[in-house]
Order: C-alpha cells, then structure tokens, then sequence
C-alpha cells in the first residue's frame, strides 16, 4: 500500500527513440490505474520506470513518499506481472509462488501459510503439486499472480497480463482480477492497449499516444468527456463516429448543423462552450453509436445502409452518411425481433438525429473537444453532467445504452520462460 507520484517523468532510449515525455501523476495509496493505448505509446516503459527495471531519463519518482529515482527493484517494494508468465518449467506451482520468500529466507512456516492463502484466492489449490507445463494459459497467469501476491508488495504491477489468453479465458479473468483488488488491497498500476480492460478495471485510466499522456480520468470521465478526438476514438466500442459539421453560435446559444439537420447543443455543453468563447465554425462532430437514433421525421441526416449486423440484443448498422461511414446501434425489442423486423436491408434509406447533450464538437485542426481549453479536461475540473434521460431527444425517440461489446479473441503465444522473476533474480 503506497501512493506514487510521476513528475514530469520522461524516458529517452539509447537509440534516442523519446518512449515518455512529460509524464505528470498522482497516483492515490490503494488506487487502480490503468495505462492503455495502442502499442508503442510507451504505457510499458512507464510501468518498467515504476519498476525499477529502466532508468528514468529526466523527471522523479515518488514511492509511498520516498523518492526512488536509483533505488533498485527488489528495495521498491513492488511485485509485477508479466504477460509471458515468467515461470520456472521445472518447479512445482507451489514452488513458484513460494520462490521470493525463499530467497527472502522467509521461515517455513510462513511461507507455507502465504502460498496457501494465495492459492485460495486464485483457486489453484489444487494445481500446488503440478508443473507450469501441465497447466492452461489462465492457470499459469494465476501461478504468476500468485507469486506476486505472497510478496504482499506496496504496488503491483501488470503488464498485459491477459494479453495471452484467449477472449473467454479473458473476460474471465478479468473478473479474477477485479475480486483480487477486493482481496488484496493494494495500489495497482495495470498496462493493456485493450480498452475494455481499461474502462472495467481501473479507477482512473491514463490515455497515452505516442509518449504523451491524452488524458488522465475515471472510466466514466473518459467516455464522456474526451479531451480531444484520439481518446474520443480509442475508448467505447463500436468506435465514436464523426462528421464535419457546423457548430453554429447565436449570442449564448449553441447548435450544430450537420447536412441541413440542426440540433441544439445542452445547456451543460453550451455554458462549457461559452466559458471558453469558442465561436462558431466548422468542427469535427463526434457522436457515439449509441447516441444516435433512427428517425422518420424528415428533419433527420439522411444515410444509406451498408450492412446490417445483428448482435443479438441490438443490430450494428452500418450506414454511408454526409460522405462518411457511420455506425449506428438500434436496440431490437423482442417483439421486433419475433416480427423479422430487427434487421434493416442493404441500400435502405434511413434518417437519424442524436440528442444535444450526446454530441462533442472538435476543433478541425487540432483535434481538441471545443468544451475544454487546451488543458486536458481534469477529473476534479468536470462539472457534474445531467443525465441524457432528462434531455428530451430533439427529433426521435429514447436511444439505448451502450453496449460493450467483447474484444476479438486473439490467442497469443503460450510459452513457458525461464526468465523467473526479475525481482527475485535481484536478491541473488
Ligand atoms: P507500449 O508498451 O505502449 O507498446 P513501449 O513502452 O514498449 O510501448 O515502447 C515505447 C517506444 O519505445 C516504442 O517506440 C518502442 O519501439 C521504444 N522502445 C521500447 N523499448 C525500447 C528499447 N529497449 N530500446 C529502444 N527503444 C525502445
């Protein structure tokens, strides 16, 4: 248990190659962090400088208050999950897991006592006597977690721990994860370019692109209120759609006007809008599947339907509008359903609108959401938003909620090193 704080944390490779620039935050004793974006971004090297395991370039670093710049790994107190397991073929599970505290000289007895509780909480008591090759993918991940928890470390740490698994054993494990921050109590800081990992485990996610931090903020914060049009794409599935459009300002009122169809913007986005005297212009509009509703009024954007897919409780349709591709989610009632009218065929001609506390309007150059200044919109700094149900839909009917959808399954290599643990190997 141990707050951390990363100040201005930078990491330069030998090959001059910057992986982290300016890496600024707060991190909260007992808090789980979540660093995602898409590979390269430098979410690992951050988590290897927490580590110990690379050199921070520039910047400091601050465990449980100590500033640990140059203290070595196994003196940070830290335990961290790889994603290739990391496991000893030739030890007995039990062995593994009670490694570090032999190393450590840790009495028998206690070791015995530590192995047995975290074989408890990851249920793999009975996988004590087996060796990691006679175990699955999600077996050995839990070995490895369990060695990392007798350590009972100040942070732990993940790196894509379920990257290896496949969809299934995945969400599964996710869930593990979630009871196991119950358990264990802990400061966690969790790497994954998976955004649903993302949005389910942390407290607060850190959106990174190309070393930079987008933006730091709670699932919801995220979703809700991106920064700029990079985190407004990489977090909800399906993807956020966009379109140029108007934003049109008439003295203290907003809307946006999208070919020919107009929607007034909420109060809450027009008071954010007007704090910060954004006049009109064109923009990038943004609007999620969800948000966007089929409509016969004809004031609706028209689109042309590419494909219809059906996902059981909703069908993903899949439109040409205003010059782009679009996605929208349509929720499907049982009755619909039962009448075959769930599915809408190619070519068909649709209108839809959205409602104008669910759109977010881009700057066409930067990228920045035109609500916030060019300060990444801060946690503490959202003002609390009403919920969409109490804005009436300008044109149509209630959209649905969104719907998480599963990450493609993708398997990956499954194979057993003999790296052990970096930690450990320290003490020896
Ligand atoms: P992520 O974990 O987000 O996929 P990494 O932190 O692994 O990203 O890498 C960030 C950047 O640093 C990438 O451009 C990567 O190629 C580079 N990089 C990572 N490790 C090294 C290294 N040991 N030497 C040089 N460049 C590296």
């Amino acid at each position: 248990m141990a707050d951390l704080s990363l100040r201005n944390v930078k990491k330069i490779y030998d090959n001059s190659v910057v992986a982290v620039q300016s890496f600024n935050l707060e991190i909260a004793d007992k808090e789980f962090i979540v660093l995602v974006g898409p590979s390269g971004c430098g979410k690992s090297t951050t988590l290897r400088m927490v580590a110990g395991l690379e050199e921070i370039s520039e910047g400091e670093l601050y465990i449980g208050g100590r500033k640990v710049n140059t203290v070595p790994p196994k003196d940070r107190d830290i335990a961290m999950v790889f994603q290739n397991y990391a496991l000893y073929p030739h030890m007995t599970v039990y062995d593994n897991i009670a490694y570090g505290l032999k190393l450590r000289k840790f009495p028998k007895r206690v070791i015995d006592q530590k192995v047995r509780e975290a074989a408890e909480i990851l249920d793999i008591t009975e996988l004590l006597k087996r060796k990691p090759k006679a175990l699955s993918g999600g077996q050995r991940q839990r070995v490895a977690i369990g060695r990392a928890i007798v350590r009972e470390p100040q942070v732990f740490l993940m790196d894509e721990p379920l990257s290896n698994l496949d969809a299934k054993l995945r969400n599964q494990m996710r869930s593990e994860i979630i009871k196991l921050r119950q358990r264990i109590n802990t400061t966690f800081i969790y790497v994954t370019h998976d955004q649903t990992e993302a949005m389910t485990l942390g407290d607060r996610i850190v959106i990174m692109k190309e070393g930079f931090v987008q933006q730091v903020g709670t699932p919801q914060e995220v979703f809700r209120h991106p920064a700029n049009l990079f985190v407004a794409g990489f977090i909800g599935t399906p993807q956020m759609n966009t379109f140029d459009a108007r934003l049109i300002r008439e003295g203290g009122r907003y809307s946006v006007e999208l070919e020919g169809a107009r929607v007034a913007l909420s109060p809450e986005k027009e008071a954010r809008l007007l704090a910060g005297d954004v006049p009109g212009q064109e923009v990038v509009l943004g609007v999620r599947p969800e948000h966007i509703v089929l409509t016969q009024m004809s004031g609706g954007v028209p689109a042309r339907v590419d494909v219809s897919e059906m996902m059981g409780s909703a069908v993903h349709i899949h439109v040409e509008a205003c010059g782009r591709e679009a996605v929208i989610v349509v929720p499907v009632s049982e009755e619909a359903a039962e009448r075959g009218e769930d599915v809408i065929s190619t070519g068909t001609l649709v209108r839809f609108t959205f409602r104008g506390s669910a759109v977010h309007v881009f700057d066409r150059e930067t990228g920045r959401n035109l609500e916030y200044g060019p300060e990444p919109p801060a946690a503490e700094a959202n003002p609390p938003v009403a919920s969409q149900a109490e804005e009436p839909a300008p044109l149509a009917a209630e959209p649905s909620p969104a719907l998480p959808e599963e990450p493609a399954s993708a398997p990956g290599e499954d194979v057993l090193q003999d790296i052990g643990d970096p930690f450990a190997e320290d003490d020896t």
